[in-house]
């Protein structure tokens, strides 16, 4: 089978590789959709912290079981996408019901060869039922859940005004979560294609240049006063993160689902006086999941708002480094494997 390797950074090459073995414990799917995102352009820039090569890249994935291999519940030929988070089981986050920050976890695409392959081997529990979605949909269940699990980290609750950094494909699936639980939403990012996307695609609230318009004033005026409740970060930019702390209202909660490399650094009596939270947001559960393929069954996400950019596997290679040019746009590439 054909399979797609990230050698070092800048050089991704086709290879022939055998067609993976059944083994205990895994179900086998064949790839039906890759979706690619920061973290695999980031890799291939080779600016992605604690990252190994060769490497096949690829986690936002969707495709046919082939080999449910005694996953209970599962049928041969189904749609599936999975959790691509592989977890121990054992450690104090696996006992507590957070796979999610496994102290021992394997990203699939990061740590472990991922999905630009034709055959991936998984273990038997991150399988997801497809649930009648198609492949494309499948394959964005994986980002969007970052999304979902941000907000759920942030208990958003109904009439709250949620402020939303940064309007890349991570906060446009922050905003769309903070919106279905009731939320009312506030999106900012300094490029003002991608807040006019927010406003006339997603039907966010609110939008705030924060390059051309004066932040705080904005806030104040859109929240009377109080202040956004909710500041969630997905832009993972120290000076972004830092500024975030004062925009939030007393009694808030402040959520970094975008990670950067730096410290954070904040005023103590300006956060002490507010009584306020911060936490930090790792990946997804399956609940997330869960909640994704529900919101996507009821039509309340649109998969034609993230997908801009379609390729088939054989021409990966040529279109990858054009995806990383924030001027083409792209919000999700696709890419279909048949
Ligand atoms: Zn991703
Ligand atoms: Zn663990």
């Amino acid at each position: 089978m054909q399979v797609i390797v990230c050698e070092e950074p800048g050089k991704l090459a086709f290879k022939e590789q055998e067609k993976p073995g059944i083994k205990e414990g895994y179900a086998q799917i064949r790839i039906k959709r890759i979706g690619i995102c920061g973290t695999d352009l980031h890799a291939f820039e080779g600016t992605q912290p604690y990252f190994n090569y060769p490497r096949i890249l690829g986690h936002e994935l969707s495709g046919e079981l082939v080999e449910p291999n005694g996953a209970q519940g599962f049928q041969k030929g189904e749609a599936v996408t999975f959790i691509p988070y592989f977890n121990c089981g054992l450690c104090i986050a696996c006992r507590s019901g957070k796979p999610n920050c496994c102290t021992q976890i394997n990203v699939c695409g990061v740590h472990v060869d991922g999905g630009m392959t034709e055959y991936l081997n998984v273990p038997e529990y991150s399988l997801v039922h497809g649930d009648g979605l198609s492949y494309d949909e499948l394959a964005l269940v994986e980002p969007l859940a970052i999304g979902a699990h941000g907000i759920r980290r942030a208990d958003v609750q109904p009439g709250e005004f949620v402020l939303v950094i940064g309007a890349g494909p991570i906060g446009l699936g922050i905003m769309e979560f903070a919106r279905i639980a009731g939320g009312k939403v506030i999106a900012m990012d300094l490029n003002a294609k991608r807040l006019e996307f927010c406003r006339d695609r997603l039907k966010v609230d609110h939008i705030i240049n924060g390059s051309t318009e004066d932040v705080l004033a904005r806030l104040t005026s859109i929240t009377n006063g109080d202040m956004p409740s909710v500041v969630i970060d997905a832009t993972g930019s120290l000076r972004a993160i830092n500024n975030g702390f004062q925009y939030m209202a007393h009694g808030a909660r402040y959520v970094l689902v975008g990670l950067q490399k730096g410290d954070i650094s904040f005023s103590h009596p300006e956060f002490h006086k507010r009584e306020a939270t911060l936490m930090s947001s790792r990946n997804a559960t399956r609940a997330d999941f869960e909640h994704v393929i529900a919101s996507m069954k009821k039509g309340l996400v649109q998969p034609a708002n993230y997908i801009t950019h379609r390729v088939s596997f054989n021409q990966v290679i040529d279109e990858f480094e054009g995806w990383l040019d924030p001027a083409n746009g792209v919000i999700k590439a696709m890419v279909e494997v048949d």
